[in-house]
């Protein structure tokens, strides 16, 4: 040993590597707390509880992404590969998704008042849904968001426009300069969004010049929905229902439905096989306050 001193040095040296880099695949056992080196029993438990730090750091992804977005600090440590294991990359994909699949579900078939109970008692869960459905939107050829966008910039400007069910509120975003866009979600995820349910907007009669509603009409209690759009437009002002084809029983006995509700129906359009867009005009007779037809399928993705 004396004789080559450099010895212990390299070996220590290599044992330091070796143990960070066992830290770095395992990253996000930080979570769950250290110091227990060698330890099996401990290693073993710990290993239980690898599920658990997987959904924690999703969730701690979704706010990373949202913190990056408002130009704060990246967390440490939830970069886009920090983890290095394709592996557990993949259970952690499967885990998003199923949790994305699974509140979209609850979404689609619960009333609104319950949604807003469920993201009180889980709020970080919209993060989780939020960004699966970004994720299923990379992949459509045709948001029909983009079209609301393009004729919402032919519009002469000032226009108060309500977003309700905004997500991101890409609308406000865009067009935000041109119109007065007022944003609605369950949950904010941006400065631009009020939180609030779109069953009962916090805004007065009469005050929109155009009520949007993009792939938002997910509680099953539509009629509220399509109440509060017409309590809050002006009369002669513009509804606008973008919807996935496949929900809809039969889009005709939609459009009179919504018509009896008090509108005229103005156009109703397939975008592409999968949306139709729909355009209808406040007007003051209302032919019939529950109307029959004012149904929608719930729209679930299959799994991955
Ligand atoms: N309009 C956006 C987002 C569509 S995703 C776009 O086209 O990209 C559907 C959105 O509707 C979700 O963000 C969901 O939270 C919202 N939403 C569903 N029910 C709602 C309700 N009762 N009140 C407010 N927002 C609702």
């Amino acid at each position: 040993q004396k004789k080559r001193p450099w010895r212990n040095k390299l070996r220590k040296e290599k044992a330091k590597e070796a143990a960070k880099k066992e830290k770095e695949e395992m990253g996000e056992m930080d979570v769950i707390g250290e110091g227990d080196d060698g330890d099996k029993k401990k290693k073993k438990k710990k290993k239980k509880k690898r599920a658990n730090a997987v959904l924690d750091e999703i969730i701690r992804d979704g706010k990373a992404a949202r913190e990056k977005e408002e130009g704060e600090e990246e967390m440490e440590g939830v970069e886009e590969g920090a983890v290095g294991d394709t592996k557990l990359e993949d259970a952690k994909e499967k885990i998003r998704s199923g949790i994305f699949r699974y509140i979209n579900e609850q979404l689609y078939t619960v009333k609104s008042a319950d949604a807003v109970e469920l993201f009180k008692n889980e709020p970080d869960s919209f993060w989780a849904y939020h960004e699966g459905f970004a994720q299923q939107t990379k992949k459509w050829p045709n948001h029909p968001l983009r079209l609301i966008i393009q004729w919402l910039l032919g519009k002469d400007s000032g226009k108060v426009v309500f977003d309700l069910g905004c997500g991101e509120a890409k609308i406000a975003e865009a067009v935000g300069n041109r119109h007065d866009v007022r944003s609605f979600d369950l949950v904010a995820v941006n400065e631009r969004v009020t939180a609030c349910d779109m069953a009962h907007l916090p805004e007065k009669d009469g005050v929109a010049d155009i009520v949007v509603f993009c792939l938002s009409l997910m509680g099953t209690n539509l009629l509220d929905f399509i109440k509060e759009a017409r309590r809050v437009l002006k009369t002669g002002g513009i509804l606008k229902i973008a919807e996935v084809t496949s929900r809809f029983v039969n889009p005709k006995v939609f459009v009179e439905a919504v018509c009896k509700l008090g509108f005229a129906v103005h156009e109703r359009k397939a975008v592409t096989d999968y949306f139709i867009i729909m355009q209808f005009t406040k007007i003051e007779k209302v032919e019939n306050k529950r109307p029959y037809g004012l149904v929608l399928k719930p729209c679930l993705y299959k799994k991955r």
